[in-house]
């Protein structure tokens, strides 16, 4: 049989219901190759055997022809989702040992719908970070690396970008089909552009955050990364969907995304941020960001310019809206609850000794700031402006699609994936400037689609970005799909790890 971890999900589907194969050997294929790739630090658990026996009663639903839409699909989850029984860390040393009594909900609808789990995959700590190097875990790394115009490739390991960055490489380097992601700031999209891959962050309310580990409960959201457009729009339909366990879930029908993939894009209104042509912007990123206009106009789309005047205010606000989130919400992170527990003389060296030990550097720093833009004296200054920065974010796109805009175009990172330790070690805020193209869009609770649009000059992937009007996802992905076929196919990643 050729090799099963080649096919798309899409395919894998098509070959189940065709017999060509059945859900047990597809998973064996997958749970080989994850075997084979620990060099990539991709999964934090691996759960072969949860895997078979779910592949096992797929096959029998399958010969009943009970099949669910994600039939023997097997998944990757990240490891911020809950999932019973299995831990779950959140890459985070406080989190270890946990294992979760319950099941996220999202986790919950992949497998009603027939998926399986190979295992639990790395990110960044409690979902901060651009790079995945703040895991507890060490950095999952990217299968993909430089390649000069000589042909000659480099040994340097290469980021795979954050948070969602084992979810990407696994993606990418074939070790399941689609994975679970989360984006907070860019975490889907970041790592989908860096690893040629495909990420929609859907519109805040799309998925419900239901057992997932909260990092800022205002900008969260669930969304699926995988190989193709349609991939993604296949799995968001399983994932999405009201639940009464979150508020701020959408009660609103779930559309079958997969028939906007390959639908006319013929008259969609396309709005250019002229504010995204930032200063300094590399010369390949503007080269990449012209030729997806020029492919969506080939396609039958109207390309406008537009102005989003906010735009430059977007990533300090995030900077103080995300960590005063964050420091309330692990504020739960006691000792006394859950994972970690270092006693002391009394509780409040028990509280101090488990937090100092148990959150890593970017944790602590992302905690203090909170705390600091949330108390009394700078309450006003800082996070309350920040709150005003993001309504006046949020209006300007309100009014760009008010004027008829139907999507915008932009790149999806200001510089194709970076080398291991190269970035941030000084500055925070190098790390930081990862997130300039994707933070607007948690800020203002639209949907955001990463699709790959060719490989850098050294032979690194990178990506566009579209951003939609609420709950119109199915516009991205007709874009989406626009952009993939024009776009020069970049491949996958030779398989040096195994
Ligand atoms: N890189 C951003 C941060 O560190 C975004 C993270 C995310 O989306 N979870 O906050």
């Amino acid at each position: 049989m050729s090799d099963l971890t080649r096919l798309t999900l899409a395919e894998a589907r098509d070959g189940l219901s065709a017999r060509k194969f059945s859900a047990v050997e597809l998973n064996q294929s997958f749970i080989d190759a994850v075997a084979r790739a620990n060099s990539l630090n991709v999964y934090l658990v691996e759960t072969p055997e949860k895997a078979l026996a779910q592949a096992k009663a797929s096959d029998e639903r399958i010969a009943r022809g009970e099949a669910g839409p994600l039939e023997g699909i097997p998944l990757g989850v990240k490891d911020l989702y809950a999932t019973e029984g299995v831990q779950t860390t959140a890459a985070s040393h406080i989190l270890e040992g946990f294992i979760p009594q319950y099941e996220s909900t999202v986790t919950a609808n992949l497998w009603r719908d027939g998926a399986t789990m190979l295992g639990k995959l790395n990110l960044d700590e409690f979902a901060m970070g651009s790079s995945n190097e703040t895991s507890y875990f060490g950095p999952a790394i990217s299968p993909w690396r430089r390649q000069g115009a000589d042909g000659k490739v480099s040994d340097a390991k290469i980021v795979p970008g954050g948070s969602s960055g084992g979810s990407a490489a696994a993606v990418a380097a074939r070790l399941c089909l689609g994975a679970t992601a989360t984006d907070t700031g860019g975490s889907i999209r970041q790592p989908a552009a860096f690893t040629g891959t495909v990420g929609i962050k859907p519109t805040y309310g799309r998925c419900s955050r239901f057992g997932i580990v909260a990092f800022a409960s205002s900008l969260d959201q669930a969304g699926p990364i995988a190989r193709t457009v349609r991939d993604t729009a296949i799995l968001l339909r399983s994932m999405a969907g009201h639940d009464p366990k979150d508020t701020t879930s959408v009660d609103a029908p779930v559309p079958d995304y997969e028939k906007s993939v390959g639908a006319s894009v013929k008259g969609k209104v396309i709005g250019i941020p002229k504010e995204y042509r930032l200063d300094g912007l590399s010369a390949e990123i503007a080269a990449l960001w012209d030729r997806g206009v020029e492919w969506l106009k080939a396609a039958g789309a109207e390309i406008r310019e537009i102005s989003l005047p906010h735009t430059r205010h977007a990533l300090p606000a995030y900077y103080i809206v995300a960590p005063a989130e964050a420091s309330s919400n692990l504020a739960r992170y006691d000792g006394v609850r859950y994972g970690l527990r270092k006693t002391g003389k009394d509780i409040v060296d028990l509280y101090e000794l488990t937090r100092a030990e148990g959150f890593g550097k970017e944790v602590r720093r992302r905690i203090m700031i909170g705390t600091y833009v949330l108390s009394a004296g700078y309450y006003d200054a800082y996070y309350l402006r920040a709150q005003k920065i993001r309504t006046l974010i949020k209006r300007d796109f309100d009014l760009a699609y008010q004027a008829g805009v139907d999507a915008i175009l932009t790149p999806a990172t200001p510089s194709p994936a970076f080398a291991l330790g190269e970035k941030g070690s000084a500055d925070p805020v190098e790390m930081y400037l990862n997130d300039v193209f994707t933070v607007t869009v948690n800020m203002a609770g639209l949907p955001g689609l990463v699709v790959p649009g060719g490989l850098s000059s050294d032979g690194l992937p990178l990506g566009l970005q579209l951003i939609g009007r609420p709950f119109e996802e199915e516009t991205l992905f007709a874009l989406g799909q626009a952009i993939e076929e024009a776009a020069p196919k970049i491949g996958l990643p030779e398989a040096w790890w195994a």
